[in-house]
């Protein structure tokens, strides 16, 4: 790697609402850091959703540390009142985001990391991995998938229906993705939505300020040794925002069982039947954004990595903030990430002194 020319305490990597919400604690905490961002604009993922996609809660429960998310005009706002916000969170609290920059790889030396971008090295005892999931669109491989002629996109590239007007589309995913997705196409194409098992949707009255409460509730009782009351997963899978409350409650979303293997012309069950598929969309989740520590030894054999808190057991200084569950309670909502991002602040504070 070439001469490191800049030096901070903290790097962070990312720029979605998890790097943010570190930056404001970082500034509180009067340390030197910045915020090295592969996109071109503020907003992370929310730049990347499709036009009816609605947050689980209305806004004031979807906010930041320091600063509420304004008012919205319908009760769940929308991607582009998201972006906005961040857009404006970063100017507010003036966070040193750099943008776009790359992070190539992280290498760790004697005295801390040195993190390699496609403009220059940055080198610092402490970073932060806040790269989120959304570019890492997770497909499983099904019997049958080369020889099949329809399109295949993932969840991940769904901008709406338009594409899919009058067709027969296969909508892979029992969870919010998934439900969202055939939501928004009953009303033009001929959708058949695969799930295995029954659709699990979660009671009408709980959004995301529930979600954040029961994970946290969770996670404090295990803390304290105390019986575990369930997490998120015990109340179901989908959360029922107005669009899908609203397909669901006239009768437009089914639930198909899982199929086995796709055909030239489109899919096939278990039980033989089969039916005639132009597209299919996997909304089949994500898996997080860590190419950049590929020269690092930091995954356990089972190939997760073991944290205290935040901060990685092999590589102490390295944390991981935004990621879901394994990364703090809700952290990957914007509810949830401030106290992840308050206490690995925290975390850092101690590690630097
Ligand atoms: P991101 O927003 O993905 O930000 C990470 C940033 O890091 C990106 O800008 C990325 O380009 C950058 N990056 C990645 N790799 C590198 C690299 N090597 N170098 C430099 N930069 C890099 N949450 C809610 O709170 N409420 C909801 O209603 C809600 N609905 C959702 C609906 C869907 C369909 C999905 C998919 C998610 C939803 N979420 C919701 C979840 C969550 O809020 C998002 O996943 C969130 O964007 C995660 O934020 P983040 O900052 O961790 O990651």
């Amino acid at each position: 790697t070439s001469a490191v020319a800049r030096r901070v305490d903290v790097a962070v990597i990312g720029g979605g609402q998890a790097g943010l919400a570190l930056g404001y604690y970082l500034r509180r905490a009067g340390l030197s850091f910045v915020i090295l961002d592969q996109q071109s604009h503020p907003g992370g993922a929310w730049q990347h959703t499709w036009p009816s996609l609605r947050l689980f809660s209305p806004a004031q429960y979807s906010s930041l540390p320091g600063r509420l998310m304004p008012p919205s005009a319908v009760e769940n706002p929308d991607a582009g009142h998201v972006i906005d916000y961040l857009s404006d969170y970063e100017d507010r609290y003036n966070l040193p985001v750099e943008r776009p920059v790359e992070v190539a790889h992280v290498v760790s030396g004697q005295t801390g990391f040195t993190v390699v971008t496609d403009s220059g090295d940055w080198g610092a005892p402490v970073v932060v991995n806040a790269t989120g999931t959304w570019s890492q669109p997770f497909w499983p491989s099904v019997p049958g998938q080369a020889a099949f002629r329809g399109t295949q996109s993932h969840s991940a590239d769904y901008r709406g229906p338009g594409q899919f007007v009058n067709k027969s589309v296969l909508v892979i995913g029992g969870a919010n993705s998934g439900a969202q997705i055939a939501a928004d196409l009953v009303d033009s194409a001929e959708v058949t939505w695969c799930l295995r098992g029954e659709p699990r949707y979660l009671p009408d009255d709980v959004d995301g300020r529930e979600l954040f409460r029961v994970a946290t509730r969770q996670v404090q009782a295990r803390a304290a040794g105390e019986p575990d009351p369930g997490g998120v997963a015990s109340l179901g899978d989908i959360v029922a925002v107005p669009p899908v409350k609203e397909a669901r409650d006239a009768g437009l979303l089914i639930a198909s069982p899982m199929f086995e293997r796709f055909t030239a012309e489109g899919v096939t069950w278990p039980d033989g039947s089969a039916r005639r598929i132009d597209s299919a969309i996997w909304c089949t989740g994500f898996r997080p954004a860590l190419r950049h520590l590929r020269g690092l030894d930091i995954r356990e054999q089972d190939g997760t990595i073991s944290l205290s808190g935040t901060e990685s057991t092999r590589y102490p200084g390295m944390y991981f903030v935004g990621y879901g569950d394994w990364t703090g309670p809700g952290s990957a909502t914007l509810i949830g990430v401030g106290a992840t991002a308050k206490a690995t602040v925290d975390s850092i504070g101690h590690h630097l002194h």
